[in-house]
């Protein structure tokens, strides 16, 4: 396992996610932007439209992506 948070992956705030791969860090920060915009807080809604954006241009998003890979593929094992 290992962790990151929601600073490493654009967010605002130091919430860590620890998981397997960079994938479930990616919908752990998902899950986390939303619930964080839905409960009104304006600092994440940035982040939050940026995913949203992802989602839709998957394509126009590997860099981000792969980015969030090597970070992830370079952090230590916990
Ligand atoms: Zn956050």
């Amino acid at each position: 396992m290992k962790t990151m948070t929601c600073r490493q992956l654009g967010g605002p705030c130091d919430e860590a996610y620890v998981e397997a791969t960079a994938d479930d860090v990616i919908k752990a920060q998902d899950r986390h932007l939303k619930a964080a915009v839905k409960a009104g807080d304006a600092t994440h809604a940035e982040a939050r439209d940026a995913m949203k954006g992802r989602w839709m241009h998957p394509k126009k998003s590997m860099d981000w992506y792969s980015g969030v890979k090597r970070d992830f593929a370079a952090l230590p094992e916990s």
